[in-house]
């Protein structure tokens, strides 16, 4: 992107958005969990969820830097409603890739204007890492599929309106036996099913779909079949960064509440900052954050160029980095204020809890480290 007076608007417009209606939104979440419509739809109204869809689907076609841009700003004042924006995104990119143009133009724009919430489904039971172990079984029948199988912890799910679901369709290929359908709620043997009771991240559900004898018609798969898992790959580097960009505005708002609380709370004469044990962990905090800025920003940087094996060897050292970072971060700023900090009226209590979850999604450390290794082994060091 190169008008960057529109992403500072945008960027002003999101940061209004937190300020007026998120914050207020949060107290709710945390004592219901129950997904936020009205801010979804107000985000909508917006144009929030516009950003990198192209004009002729009703976006303003910017690239895919400025929603991550957004999604970390949302974070800082509530990562659940920052989950349910960023997956937007995420769940748009295979769609507007792979759907016939007449899928897409019957479903993005009213997900661009925030009128249908998207969802992206791969994980089940028995296949979580391991996307290839999938049971579901897409079976092909005259003009399309018959599906069946049940999935778990899908984003939004219980909420959502249209759903990438991937399934195999040659069950003894592996990962190249997958292929990816776009299903909406209502058909015919499709069920949302209960919300997991995850720690964090409330009033962004994650749930279970149950299907049984869906059909599909050949118009709804994406892409050529058994290209599903290329297609799960074509979001993952983002939503990678996603997480990154997350985990950041997480441990930035919690070192911002913890910075201010330590320099009012007075013990032994004086304001706790001012003694050095405690100085020196948040100094120590101050830097690790700005050390992983730099990383995402290195990530932004390659995806903004459209080097693809570059943004995902970073992507996977930003997701790493950045997660384990707010974790981390997270956890000692709450250590930091004391009591206080463990109290569920403060928001780095929420914002620890929340920073759990981004090790989960979109790859868990461990798979993080593989992935670093695969790039080490097939490009050598990283000196992009
Ligand atoms: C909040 C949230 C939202 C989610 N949203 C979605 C969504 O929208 N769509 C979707 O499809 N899924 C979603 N998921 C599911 C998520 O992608 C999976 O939870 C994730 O891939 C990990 O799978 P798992 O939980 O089954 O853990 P497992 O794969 O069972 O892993 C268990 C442990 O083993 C480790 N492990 C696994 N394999 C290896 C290995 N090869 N080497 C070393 N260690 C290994 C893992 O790191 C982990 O610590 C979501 C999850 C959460 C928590």
């Amino acid at each position: 992107m190169t008008d960057t007076s529109l992403r500072s608007s945008v960027l002003a417009t999101v940061d209004r958005f937190c300020h007026e209606h998120v914050r207020p939104a949060v107290p709710d979440m945390e004592l219901t969990a129950e997904f936020p419509e009205n801010l979804y739809r107000k985000a909508g109204e917006l144009g929030l969820f516009r950003m990198d869809i192209p004009e002729e689907l009703g976006g303003i076609g910017e690239d895919r830097v400025l929603p991550l841009l957004a999604a970390e700003r949302i974070a800082r004042t509530s990562p659940a409603f920052a989950v349910t924006f960023a997956n937007c995104a995420d769940v748009l990119t295979p769609i507007i890739a792979k759907a016939t143009p007449a899928l897409s133009s019957s479903i993005v724009p009213d997900v661009a204007a925030g009128i249908r919430v998207p969802c992206i489904s791969m994980s089940e039971p028995l296949a979580g890492s391991d996307v290839s172990a999938m049971r579901t079984r897409a079976v092909r029948v005259k003009g399309g599929y018959r599906i069946n199988g049940r999935k778990m912890w899908c984003t939004n799910g219980s909420v959502g309106d249209v759903f990438v679901v991937f399934a195999k369709t040659d069950p003894d290929a592996g990962s190249r036996g997958i292929s990816a359908f776009l299903i909406e709620n209502g058909a015919p043997g499709f069920e949302r099913g209960r919300d997991e009771p995850l720690t964090g991240l409330r009033g962004n559900p994650t749930s279970e779909l149950v299907l049984e004898d869906v059909f599909v018609p050949d118009s709804h798969r994406l892409g050529e079949e058994n290209e599903g898992f290329r297609i799960a790959m074509l979001t993952l580097d983002s939503a990678r960064l996603n997480a990154a960009g997350m985990a950041l505005g997480a441990a930035r708002a919690a070192l911002e509440i913890a910075r201010s609380y330590a320099l009012e709370r007075q013990q032994f004469g004086k304001p706790v900052f001012h003694h050095q044990g405690l100085q020196f962990l948040i100094a120590e905090l101050a830097a690790e954050i700005e050390m992983c800025r730099t990383v995402w920003f290195k990530g932004l940087d390659a995806m903004g160029r459209g080097a693809a094996r570059e943004t995902s060897a970073i992507a996977s050292i930003a997701k790493l980095l950045c997660t384990e970072m707010a974790v981390r971060v997270t956890t000692e700023c709450v250590q930091v204020m004391g009591a206080s900090g463990l109290s569920k009226e403060n928001p780095a209590e929420r914002l620890m809890r929340d920073s759990r979850t981004f090790q989960i999604f979109d790859g868990t450390p461990q798979i993080q480290r593989l992935l670093i290794a695969r790039h080490l082994v097939r490009d050598g060091l990283m000196t992009f």
